[in-house]
């Protein structure tokens, strides 16, 4: 979060930026509307024999109203989105018509004397955590739906009504959203979603995309920020959510919600392009995912692949490490979807900031037992894992990354499992690519210094700017008190970036980025100038970039960061590439 004073007269007007997940593409200027739905409390109640068959009525009545209320919804989905994206709703009308469901509820209603809203979320929560237990993501959704069902049922039981219409146009604030808000605030005037939790893959990300909502999420504190009547701006392209937003954030926004609308009109076509720039050096523009059901999205968006698939995504909402087989059936999922493009997936990141299903007490996470150190000292995980992603290698477009790396000899015992894990299959007759490409990131300052040894050892060098500039400039990637810190355009970050390509074309490998940085337009020029040959970046904002490659000469870019290399200080690189971009590429919308 960054807090920027627009208005020293009257300081309870900061503008607040808040940074979350772009889930849809658009630009949203209005009053906000913050929504909180809480979870319809319940609790046990005894009944007497002579209420059971009013309670069960009860239950009865309230799924009759849960019915009619999701067909209305089906209907509407149906007619605005097309039935593909509204058979969620129609799953959740086959569990309220689950018969062996809900003769267990009436059943355990009789059996026990207990009342019904007690005893359809007691049962539904046991079919709900079975669905989180399994390994498949797309389960784990269904599992929300589910979840959301059992609170429509309380809900109607408890005769409670749920606010689902607006009077004026509003960005709707929330914690989160399901699929069913996201779809009977779409009958209204929303203008925008921000939600605290949700990831871009979620059901209700997807539908803001299909219903051209703009829409941010995995903001985690709009909700405190934000209270209903504020004035909101939000940015669906980069993510960013505006509090009290300044004339200037207004302007900048306005202009470039136009800027897209423009330059979607002339999409049409370029989605096929490569991103190549006018004399003819090609850059491979890939996209960033986290889940399979995100590919389609990367494709429409015009990727040249997928640059970095987070694994560790499949720990969401689990205990523990999905098994060989769980894995494999996912990376399958994700090599075919992009087929014939390539897919680079990165082994599991676990710890630091992530997700670890271990439980371990670090006093500094992100220096202690993180991504590859983890995966080293858990032998026969990491080769299952290996194996799941070799399994997935027999169309020949999956590769590997390893991140975290921080010495040779990492690099080493990794290449080391590689070959186990394939002997193991090749034991088993197992048909895979024999020569699938294995990558380092460099995301830790001694890969850096180290990159020539290990570009000599690996197929490709992929730049994690998120964690590098963190450990470079050490400053902690998520800590808002030191956000204006985290410079990507610190001289010290350029230097790096630039001895680590310079490191790995001397080694004759290919070398990309699949941070942040990679996805912001105001380095897309000092990026392919330093000789980045691949961009991985969110889908969302690809179309941009592929439009600034195709604008400029390699030749151009090269004297743009041979320029911003002679600068000693972060403000002096940024100003020399806004003003690059303003006169050179007027029509570009920057960030804020
Ligand atoms: C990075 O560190 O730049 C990166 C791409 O990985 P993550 O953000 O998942 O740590
Ligand atoms: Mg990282």
């Amino acid at each position: 979060m960054r807090i920027k004073m627009t208005d020293h007269e009257h300081p309870a007007q900061h503008e607040i930026l808040l940074k979350g997940l772009a889930a849809a593409p658009g630009i949203a200027i209005g009053s906000a509307y913050l929504y909180s739905k809480e979870a319809p409390s319940v609790e046990k109640k005894k009944i007497d024999a002579g209420e059971l068959e009013t309670e069960v009525q009860r239950l009865r009545n309230a799924n009759a109203r849960s019915e009619k209320e999701l067909q209305k919804i089906l209907a509407f989905a149906e007619q605005k989105l097309g039935s593909q994206h509204a058979k969620i709703f129609e799953a959740q009308i086959m569990i309220l018509n689950d018969a062996v469901l809900m003769g267990a509820v009436e059943k355990r209603i009789a059996s026990e004397l207990t009342n019904a809203e007690f005893i359809v979320t007691d049962e539904i929560s046991k079919y709900r955590r079975r669905m989180l237990e399994s390994p498949d993501e797309y389960m784990h959704e269904r599992a929300h739906d589910v979840e959301d069902v059992m609170h429509r049922i309380v809900r109607n039981i408890q005769d409670q009504r749920l606010f689902s219409r607006l009077d004026v146009e509003a960005i709707i604030v929330s914690e989160t959203l399901t699929p069913a808000d996201t779809v009977i605030f779409s009958r209204n005037q929303v203008l925008g979603y921000a939600t605290d939790l949700g990831g871009v893959s979620s059901h209700a990300a997807l539908l803001s995309r299909s219903l051209k909502i703009p829409a941010v999420v995995g903001l985690r504190s709009a909700t405190k920020h934000v209270k209903t009547g504020n004035m909101l701006a939000i940015d669906g392209y980069a993510g960013i959510v505006a509090v009290h937003p300044s004339e200037e954030t207004i302007q900048r926004l306005r202009q470039k919600a136009q800027w897209f609308k423009e330059f979607e009109e002339k999409l049409v076509g370029m989605a096929d392009l490569p991103a190549e720039t006018q004399d003819h050096r090609t850059i491979e523009l890939s996209s960033n995912i986290e889940f399979a059901d995100e590919i389609q999205f990367a494709r429409v968006q015009g990727s040249a692949g997928i640059g970095l698939y987070r694994t560790e995504s499949q720990l969401i909402g689990r205990g523990g490490y999905p098994t060989e087989e769980e894995q494999f059936e996912v990376y399958k999922k994700v090599a075919e979807g992009i087929y014939p493009h390539t897919v680079i997936f990165r082994t599991f990141d676990v710890g630091g900031d992530k997700l670890i299903p271990d439980v371990v007490k670090e006093e500094n996470p992100f220096l202690g037992w993180r991504g590859i150190r983890m995966m080293l000292d858990r032998p026969e995980l990491f080769l299952g894992h290996l194996r799941a992603l070799i399994r997935a290698s027999s169309r020949k477009n999956v590769r590997i990354m390893v991140p975290m790396i921080s010495s040779l000899q990492e690099v080493r015992s990794v290449k080391e499992f590689v070959r186990r894990a394939s002997e193991d299959l090749i034991s088993k007759g197992v048909r895979f690519d024999p020569k699938i490409k294995v990558g380092a990131m460099i995301e830790v300052p001694a890969a850096a210094l180290l990159a020539e040894e290990i570009a000599a050892e690996v197929d490709f060098l992929s730049i994690g700017t998120n964690d590098l500039i963190q450990y470079l400039l050490a400053v902690d990637r998520d800590n808002s008190y030191v956000a204006p810190l985290f410079q990507q355009f610190n001289p010290a970050v350029l230097r790096t970036i630039k001895m680590v390509i310079d490191a790995g074309h001397k080694k004759h490998v290919w070398v990309g980025m699949c941070g942040e940085m990679a996805g912001d337009p105001l380095a897309t020029v000092l990026l392919v100038g330093l000789g980045l040959d691949e961009l991985s970046v969110v889908p969302s904002i690809l179309p941009e970039i592929k439009k600034i490659i195709r604008s400029i000469k390699y030749k151009e870019a090269r004297r743009v960061a041979e320029k911003a290399l002679s600068f000693s200080t972060a403000d002096e690189i940024k100003g020399y590439l806004s003003s690059f971009m303003k006169e050179r590429l007027p029509e570009i919308p920057l960030d804020l």
